[in-house]
């Protein structure tokens, strides 16, 4: 049976998700986030992941990204390991499914898809982590577009993913119209959360968290300003970040959200709504978590 439970997010629950840190903590307690991202004219989606994760307090972020741009990565996000995966074109390769599989075995938790584009050898990619990784894995973008052309890839999945589409991705997956999505967002969550049996984060004004039960959590917190790219990377490095360091994926995907909004309101007091950039989003987490808790 359905769980109707539907409750807007407070403070007080997302400071029950947020990891504790014990005096005597090295990294090797903070959890190890891979991103895996990256296309030729898309390197800043991991870059704004990648920031995110690390400014959420994961002890080891790797980005595995087409080695044709890996200067990138390590230029912008000093503090991750970047690992270069061979590339056909500016792509991910298949040639990369062995290094890509053994990253995510070590790893607690990733974040699959900005700016990693839509092509065959990515679609297989996704198909073989499916079949082969059961770490939590939080989908997104491009990973959720490849998806959508075989949504029956889904029930490859071990349960723990957490999938965060904006309401055109949502429409892609679901085959609905966006319209129809917009006017039903609680109830379309939490039916596809069900029948695909994982955590649906439906993005946007009022973002939506529906777990694979069918319990509901409303998003209070974020702001227009918001609607400029690479919001949506910093929020995928913030829900794999709490994973690896311990929530579980639903707790993860609502605490994240809402740190996401607060990160973006505190950035919104500053530069204005017209102003806020994504990456300024994931320089407010910190900001963000420290007014939470
Ligand atoms: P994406 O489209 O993947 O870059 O994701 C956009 C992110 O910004 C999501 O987390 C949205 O919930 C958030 N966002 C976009 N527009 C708004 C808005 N008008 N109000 C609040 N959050 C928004
Ligand atoms: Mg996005």
């Amino acid at each position: 049976s359905v769980n109707l439970n539907t409750a807007l997010t407070d403070s007080a629950i997302v400071n029950s998700v947020i990891p504790e840190r014990k005096d005597e903590f090295n990294k090797g307690n903070c959890g190890k986030v891979a991103v895996i991202t990256g296309s030729e004219g898309m390197a800043g989606s991991g870059c704004i992941a990648a920031k995110a994760s690390l400014r959420t307090g994961s002890g080891l972020v790797y980005i595995a990204a087409p080695s044709s741009l890996l200067n990138i990565y390590q230029s912008v996000v000093p503090e991750a390991v970047a690992i270069g995966l061979p590339d056909y074109n500016g792509i991910i390769s298949e040639l990369s499914t062995e290094s890509i599989l053994k990253l995510l075995k070590k790893c607690s938790a990733a974040a699959i898809g900005p700016g990693i584009s839509t092509g065959e050898s990515i679609y297989n990619i996704i198909r073989d982590i499916a079949e082969n990784v059961s770490i939590p894995l939080v989908l997104d973008a491009d990973a959720l577009n490849v998806i959508a052309k075989d949504i029956g890839i889904l029930n490859k999945f071990h349960k723990d993913v957490v999938l965060t589409p904006h309401p055109g991705e949502m429409s892609r997956l679901t085959g609905l119209d966006i319209s129809y999505i917009q006017q039903n967002r609680i109830e379309v969550a939490r039916k596809y959360a069900c029948l695909w049996e994982v955590t649906v984060v439906l993005k946007g004004a009022r973002t939506i968290i529906a777990d694979k039960t069918g319990e509901i959590y409303i998003n209070p917190t974020g702001n227009s300003g918001m609607a400029t790219a690479g919001s949506g990377d910093a929020l995928s490095g913030i829900i794999a970040s709490l994973i690896g360091q311990g929530a579980s994926v639903f707790k993860a995907a609502v605490a994240g959200v809402y740190i996401h909004g607060l990160a973006g309101d505190i950035a919104a007091g500053v530069k204005g709504i017209h102003g806020l950039n994504a990456m300024d989003i994931a320089e407010n987490i910190p900001c963000a978590i420290i007014r939470t808790t």
